[in-house]
C-alpha cells in the first residue's frame, strides 16, 4: 500500500493566522500542518477535511481516479471538503462515474446537518460499525471509539498488511483494540504532549504510544497535530529520547507524520 499523508493538523491548521509562538513561526516546512486527510494506493480517501480540494488539485491526476471516501466523524476538520468533491472531472476517460462515500448513519446523519443537498456523483454506501466491506482488493471496517460525545469511528484497511486509522478519540475499548491487534502502520491522534495542548476529547501522545505498544503496532505515526504540542523536531526528539531503545528488528517504530509524507507498507 502507498500511503500519502496529505494533511496531519488537529482541528485549524499551522500555522495559526496572526500567531508569532514557536511552531507558528518555525521555519521547517514539517510543521506547516492542513487538516488531517490519508489517501491510499492514490484512490482512496480517509477523511474530507477543509483542504480536501487543495491536497488533491497537487494530485491532479489522481483525482480524477479517486474511488471511495471513508470519514472517521461529523466534525468540520474531517467533512467539510466534502462540498467540493463532486467537482472532480475527467472521469468518464478512467470509467470511473461515482465516488463511493462508505459510511455509518450516525456519521452520514452528522454530515448531512451541514449539507442538505445530495452529493452526487458521491454515493453514500451505509455501512454499520465493525462490518467488513470491500474497496478495490481490500477489506475495511469501521470501529467505534469514543470522542467526547460525538460518535466516532477508527478504520482498518487490510490489504496484505493492515492500516489502522484513529485519528480523533480520547478512549478505545479493548474489544475494539483486538481488531487492529498486530497491525503494520496505525495512524493516530497525536492532539497534545501531556498538559501541552491537552483534550478530555483526545488522547495525548504519551498515551498512544501506551495503545500502540499494547496492539503491538509495528510503525506508529502521529497526526492531528495540535497547536500547542510542539514542533515536528521537538515531538521526534521527544519520541526518541522517551521510548525504550528500539531492539533490532522488534517493537514498534513511532514518528510524527507531516504533510506531505509518503509511506510504503
Ligand atoms: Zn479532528
Ligand atoms: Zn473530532
Amino acid at each position: 500500500m502507498r500511503i500519502r499523508f496529505l494533511g496531519t493538523s488537529a482541528g485549524w491548521p499551522l500555522p495559526r493566522l496572526g500567531c508569532k509562538c514557536e511552531i507558528c513561526s518555525s521555519t521547517d516546512p514539517k510543521d506547516k500542518r492542513t487538516r488531517t486527510q490519508i489517501l491510499i494506493d492514490d484512490s482512496v480517501l480517509l477523511d474530507a477535511g477543509p483542504e480536501t480540494y487543495n491536497h488533491l488539485i497537487s494530485l491532479d491526476s489522481i483525482a480524477s481516479k479517486l474511488k471511495a471516501i471513508l470519514v472517521s466523524h461529523e466534525h468540520p476538520d474531517h467533512i467539510l471538503g466534502l462540498w467540493d468533491l463532486p467537482h472532480i472531472y475527467g472521469r468518464a476517460e478512467n470509467n470511473i462515474d461515482k465516488i463511493n462515500l462508505y459510511i455509518t448513519h450516525p456519521v452520514l446523519n452528522g454530515i448531512r446537518r451541514v449539507f442538505a443537498t445530495p452529493f452526487q456523483p458521491i454515493k453514500p454506501t451505509i455501512v454499520k460499525p465493525n462490518q467488513t466491506f470491500n474497496i478495490n482488493h481490500a477489506q475495511a471496517q469501521y470501529f467505534p471509539v469514543i470522542h467526547g460525545k460525538t460518535p466516532a469511528f477508527g478504520v482498518k484497511y487490510k490489504d496484505g498488511k493492515i492500516l489502522a486509522y484513529i485519528p480523533d478519540f480520547n478512549r478505545i475499548l479493548p474489544s475494539q483494540q483486538r481488531i487492529i491487534r498486530d497491525c503494520h502502520l496505525l495512524i493516530i491522534d497525536g492532539s497534545s504532549l501531556g498538559k501541552l495542548g491537552q483534550s478530555p476529547t483526545h488522547i495525548s501522545i504519551e498515551d498512544g504510544v501506551k495503545i500502540a505498544q499494547n496492539l503491538k503496532a509495528k510503525n506508529v505515526y502521529f497526526v492531528h497535530i495540535g497547536h500547542k504540542t510542539g514542533t515536528h523536531q521537538f515531538l521526534e526528539e521527544y519520541l526518541r529520547k522517551n521510548l525504550p531503545r528500539r531492539q533490532a528488528g522488534a517493537g514498534p517504530n513511532f514518528h510524527i507524520a507531516y504533510d506531505g509524507l509518503e509511506l510504503l507498507v
